[in-house]
């Protein structure tokens, strides 16, 4: 499949659509998830047009590292969870559903189950203030 420039991660990097930013700098962007499986749910991409792991520049994926790396602790302590999931689908058949190449950093919790994967929109109020939570433990 041929990268989307009209995907909706995409547009958010040309500022076409909106997000609760989290972090920016040359090369990442991060952002709240609008359908969080859990609080605190964000997705850290390139700025840089690739669909999956399979296409993107190895310094692209070396910086979505590196912002994935600083912002986990971050995630990790603005919400006080003992456990942090990071992941990364490549493809539909892995339940990839948007094709722009994106990290998710999710708080784990014991015996708290993660919501259903892209499903729920959630409030847009709490994601603000979610997301200041996050920018205010960033270092
Ligand atoms: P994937 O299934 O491709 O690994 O994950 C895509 C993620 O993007 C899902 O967790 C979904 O909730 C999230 N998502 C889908 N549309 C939007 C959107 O318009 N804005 C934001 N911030 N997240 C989105």
């Amino acid at each position: 499949m041929a990268y989307d420039p009209n995907n909706i991660f995409a547009k958010i990097l040309r500022g076409e659509a909106p997000s609760f930013k989290v972090y920016e700098d040359d090369k990442t962007l991060a952002f709240m998830d609008v359908m969080p499986q859990a609080d605190g749910h964000i997705l850290v991409i390139p700025k840089f047009p690739a669909e999956s792991l399979f296409d993107l520049d190895p310094d692209y994926m070396a910086a979505v590292a590196l912002t994935t790396q600083k912002l986990a602790p971050a995630v990790k302590r603005a919400f006080k969870a003992p456990g942090i999931m990071v992941a990364q689908l490549n493809g539909a058949e892995a339940g990839q559903t948007v094709f722009h190449l994106h990290m998710h950093i999710i708080p784990r919790f014991n015996g708290v189950d993660m919501k259903l994967h892209a499903r729920q929109l959630a409030d847009f109020e709490l994601l603000k203030q979610h997301a200041e939570r996050i920018k205010a433990e960033i270092k």
